[in-house]
């Protein structure tokens, strides 16, 4: 097995802050030093960029994120959207579709908070077990954003589920689905729904890898050889989704680079073959989040 030179990870949090809602100091991830060395580990192992789904609410930080790239070597590029209840911001409950939809917009043509930083995805805007009101709304804003700007999308879904929902949604709009990424659906835990959402244009995401505890990483590696092995791997983004201070290395979790010196070798003894690494790891996120062939 040979991995890719050039290295990106689809779905990462610099730093977040879902502590409030979770009631759990672990949720929050704001140790500097912490993160930078992980990070730099990830550039010895050849990732040139993260993208940052850290959105409006989930505590985003444009300065603090742009200073980890520098100090790290990785580009980092940012996100604007909302992610789902109980996490969104009151402005989710008092403006309109289309006020949202103007938030979106500015931030991915002017900049994120007078920074003159601009979002460069609409994600991670999500939706729980079942869709709420205000989660559909956000989605409609999102994809008026989309048909704007042309933005890429990236939602989160509630242990994989409501997928197929989600594409109705952006369907009644026109959106482009070879630029939106449905994440964590490792979680589902359900091949024939994998490629039900494949076979529609849209791109997945394998980005909870070493989370043992919602499925097994030998399962996702089946999954994943079977997926390429009937052709889906330029449909196929990857990443680790760290959110807990206690899935870093040094508090004995898994690490950032686990999903390349550990999962990539099981994956590839369960029979992902050697050709789809570059796709999964570095030309589909290039492609849909940088509009590079
Ligand atoms: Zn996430």
């Amino acid at each position: 097995m040979k991995l890719p030179e050039k290295i990106l990870y689809a779905h990462e949090h610099t730093t977040i802050d879902l502590s409030g809602p979770k009631k759990n100091i672990d949720c929050r991830l704001d140790d500097f030093d912490a993160t930078a060395a992980e990070y730099r580990r990830l550039a010895e192992h050849g990732v040139v960029g993260i993208i940052d789904q850290t959105n409006r609410g989930m505590g985003r930080n444009v300065a603090y994120v742009q200073k980890m790239a520098a100090q790290a070597g990785v580009e980092i590029t940012h996100a604007t959207g909302y992610y789902k209840e109980p996490f969104l911001p009151p402005e989710c409950y008092t403006l309109t579709e289309q006020q949202l939809c103007d938030i979106m917009v500015k931030e991915l043509t002017e900049g994120i908070e007078g920074t003159g930083v601009r979002a460069t995805v609409i994600g991670e805007i999500g939706t729980s077990k079942d869709i709420t009101e205000t989660e559909a709304k956000v989605f409609r804003a999102a994809s008026r954003a989309h048909a704007e700007t042309g933005a890429p999308i990236c939602t989160h879904t509630t242990l994989g589920t409501r997928g197929l929902e989600q594409l109705e949604i952006f369907k009644s709009f026109g959106v482009d689905l070879s630029r939106v990424v449905l994440s964590h659906i490792d979680l589902s835990a359900d091949l024939d729904y994998m490629k039900r959402l494949l076979d529609q244009g849209v791109n997945i995401a394998f980005d909870t890898i070493g989370k043992c505890n919602y499925q097994p990483d030998v399962s996702r590696a089946d999954w994943l050889s079977r997926l390429c092995a009937e052709g889906y791997d330029t449909q196929i983004v990857m990443s680790m989704d760290i959110t807990r201070r206690s899935n870093f290395a040094d508090r004995g979790g898994v690490g950032y680079s686990y999903l390349l010196d550990t999962f990539a070798p099981l994956a590839s003894e369960a029979g992902v073959p050697d050709r789809a690494w570059e796709n999964l790891l570095y030309r589909n996120a290039l492609r849909i989040y940088k509009g590079q062939k």
